[in-house]
């Protein structure tokens, strides 16, 4: 029986893990499928305040972990695949493996959204990827290209120029949302060429088990187009990751977590930190901060229940 298990172990999981462990309530950390979150898809994070020339995503998330090991978190890996919150101890399971916890932090973050096309999905590890930082040197000396509009597509294309022949930012209206340091960083950049007002319809081919080229459709006419490219990165955005917990946590429209005010969620006991339940600042600093809030707050539930 833990005292705390928190669930993800992105910024805001390992934050709270600092936090319940410093407090003395030996958490457990779960890791989920991508242990240490969004951060290890990312390369350079320049506006995590205290590091002034910048941190690598990876080693920053590596750092808060080895911070929260440090006062005696535990780290397993696993993902939550049931869970049942409608008593406590709270109930996990990790396959067959079944977990008890007084508190539960959820820091299950966001993953990568897909555009959904049958042929995009056959052809995700073959040239299909939604990480530039893992995947971008294999297209090394050719064309690829970036679907998405938001800083991540311009983080994407910017990171891929350093191997592609030229990078093609395909967006599906002819405004930006990714913000304008970025955006300008993007448009200086000689590499990648611009295709606004289009969407993907089609990735060839999946019999080759390779990236050939895509159908792209205009969203002015309709009409639609072939496009040569050895790479399709998505970069359209994220999903949270509350699919365990549908049914019994208030959740939105969209799967986030619902908050009741804090870090509560619906039922006592049960906490959120980041992305799981932030669809607007998404941003590793707020993640952090939020991760310390949850841990806070179950701190102070056990400590007022003795
Ligand atoms: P985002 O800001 O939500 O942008 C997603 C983009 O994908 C939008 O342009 C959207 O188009 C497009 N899109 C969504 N669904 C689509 C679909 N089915 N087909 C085609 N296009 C689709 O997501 P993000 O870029 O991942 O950024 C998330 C957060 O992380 C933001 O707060 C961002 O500032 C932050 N971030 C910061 C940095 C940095 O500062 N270095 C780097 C990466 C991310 P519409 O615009 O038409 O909706």
């Amino acid at each position: 029986m833990y005292e705390m298990i928190v669930i993800g172990s992105g910024c805001a999981g390992s934050t709270a893990a600092i936090y319940a462990a410093r407090a003395s309530l030996k958490p457990l950390v779960i890791e989920g499928l991508e242990a240490g979150g969004q951060l290890t898809l990312t390369t350079d994070v320049e506006n995590y305040p205290g590091f002034p020339e910048g941190i690598m995503g990876p080693d920053l998330v590596d750092r808060m972990k080895q911070q929260a090991q440090r006062f005696g978190a535990t780290y397993r890996h696993g993902a939550v695949t049931r869970a049942d919150l409608s008593s406590r101890p709270f109930k996990l399971w990790i396959g067959d493996e079944q977990l008890e916890a007084q508190t539960l932090i959820i820091a299950s973050g966001a993953s990568a959204r897909w555009l959904g096309l049958p042929s995009e999905q056959a052809l995700v590890g073959h040239g299909v990827s939604s990480c530039a930082t893992c995947d971008g040197f294999f297209f090394r000396g050719q064309p690829v290209t970036v679907v998405g509009g938001g800083d991540s597509a311009m983080e994407e294309a910017l990171f891929l120029t350093k191997f592609a022949t030229d990078v093609t930012i395909v967006h599906r209206r002819e405004e930006f949302r990714a913000s304008k340091i970025m955006l300008d960083r993007a448009r200086a950049n000689d590499k990648i060429k611009w295709i606004t007002n289009a969407t993907v319809t089609e990735v060839a081919d999946p019999e080759a088990k390779a990236v050939t080229g895509l159908k792209l459709r205009s969203t002015a006419n309709g009409k639609e187009w072939d496009h040569k490219t050895s790479a399709l990165f998505l970069a359209i955005g994220h999903v949270p990751n509350t699919d365990v917990f549908k049914g019994q946590l208030d959740l939105d429209e969209q799967g986030y977590i619902v908050s009741h005010g804090g870090a509560r969620t619906n039922i006592p006991g049960v906490f959120h930190a980041g992305d799981v339940e932030d669809r607007v600042y998404r941003q590793a600093i707020t993640a952090a901060g939020a991760g310390c809030k949850a841990a806070m707050e179950a701190e102070r539930l056990l400590e007022a229940e003795g």
